[in-house]
């Protein structure tokens, strides 16, 4: 090992094994590893989470109304 490699070398939280920090997952415990990169919420995940949420209220608005149709003809 090099001491390149050395320098990105982190402790599992779980198993405290040496695992590599670029790594997500831990290879050992296969626990969720929190990179030093990714601290919180990253700016990609509350995007994701930001379009999930508007996905998920367009469908439920379509529910309501669909329901409120359905309702009006019956
Ligand atoms: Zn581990």
């Amino acid at each position: 090992m090099n001491k390149n490699t050395l320098k990105h070398i982190v402790k599992c939280s779980i198993c405290s094994k040496d695992v590599l920090d670029h790594m997500t997952k831990c290879p050992f415990c296969n626990s969720e590893l929190v990179s030093k990169y990714y601290t919180g919420f990253s700016e990609e995940k509350s995007q994701q989470i930001k379009k999930y949420s508007n996905i998920i209220s367009f469908i439920i608005l379509g529910i309501s109304v669909l329901y409120f149709i359905v309702k009006n003809n019956f």
